[in-house]
């Protein structure tokens, strides 16, 4: 048997990039699994392909995760669907770096409402859903989290505040069987990091160059790091941060 096997999992921004990937692999495990996206109808589409090619269980469900009534709905279907729910990744996020001096209302909104109150406002309808079997939620944070970079003060303090919450809601929540943790990767190659110039640039290239491992991530870095924690080979985990970087420090 598989290790998720009869589990269900949603997978918020699952569309693309890291999130793809995760809900590929929770379904390769034998997750059934909720392909969230915003906008990207077509690529949420063919992640659920993939996965129902290779035998898996998914479906897609369009809905903004900074907007409470999409989250409803988001739940809604997976109820309708799977009857229940054991494993949530909250991946949706943006990444905007700015300094100091061009920071608005709007940067610091935009970034906050989907990174941080998206997230809670998330995890609170999916705890609805979890029943006594319990189970696990994982907060895809970032290495900014506990490292901040200079010019991307609120990016890095959206992470940092992922990471509170996910210790906050570890003990809030042990009681009721669900296990919460924070998966913080370094620079990864995907559709966001590629369009905002991050991966194949001068800083993608300084990024592999000083990392141990010697390169920058893929989605299946992380991926395979989710599933450890969606399952019950992290069973006694909860409330930590688990920095997958290639041993990148910054
Ligand atoms: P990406 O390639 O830009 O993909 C973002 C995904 O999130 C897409 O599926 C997108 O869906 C979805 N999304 C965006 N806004 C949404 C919203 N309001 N509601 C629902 N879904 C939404 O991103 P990524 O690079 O894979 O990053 C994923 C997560 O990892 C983020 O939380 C990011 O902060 C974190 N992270 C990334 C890196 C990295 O180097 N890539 C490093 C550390 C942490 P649509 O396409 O439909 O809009």
């Amino acid at each position: 048997m598989s290790k998720l096997t009869g589990k269900v999992a949603v997978v918020t921004g699952a569309s693309k990039g890291i999130g793809a990937s995760i809900a590929e692999y929770l379904a390769a495990e034998g997750a059934s699994v909720v392909v969230n996206y915003a906008s990207s109808k077509a690529g949420a589409d063919a992640v659920v392909a993939k996965i129902t090619a290779k035998g898996g269980k998914a479906i897609a469900v369009q809905g903004d995760v900074s907007k409470a009534e999409d989250i409803t709905k988001l739940f809604a279907e997976t109820r309708q669907a799977y009857g229940k729910l054991n494993i949530l990744v909250n991946n949706a996020g943006i990444y905007d770096f700015q300094p100091l001096e061009t920071i608005t209302a709007e940067h610091f909104h935009k970034q906050f409402d989907l990174n941080v109150l998206g997230l809670l406002l998330t995890t609170q309808e999916a705890v609805k859903l979890i029943g006594a079997e319990g189970g696990s939620i994982i907060n895809i944070s970032s290495l900014v989290g506990p490292m901040p970079l200079p010019n991307a003060a609120v990016y890095s303090a959206t992470k940092a505040s992922v990471d509170a919450i996910t210790v906050s809601l570890a003990g809030e929540l042990g009681p009721k069987k669900i296990r919460v943790n924070s998966l913080n990767p370094g620079l990864v190659e995907t559709e966001g990091t590629t369009t905002a110039g991050f991966a194949q640039g001068d800083f993608g290239k300084h990024v592999g160059a000083t990392t141990p491992l010697g390169r920058i991530g893929q989605p299946q870095d992380i991926a395979t790091a989710a599933v450890f924690l969606a399952s019950d080979d992290s069973g006694w985990i909860t409330g930590q941060t688990l920095v997958a970087a290639g041993g990148a420090r910054q």
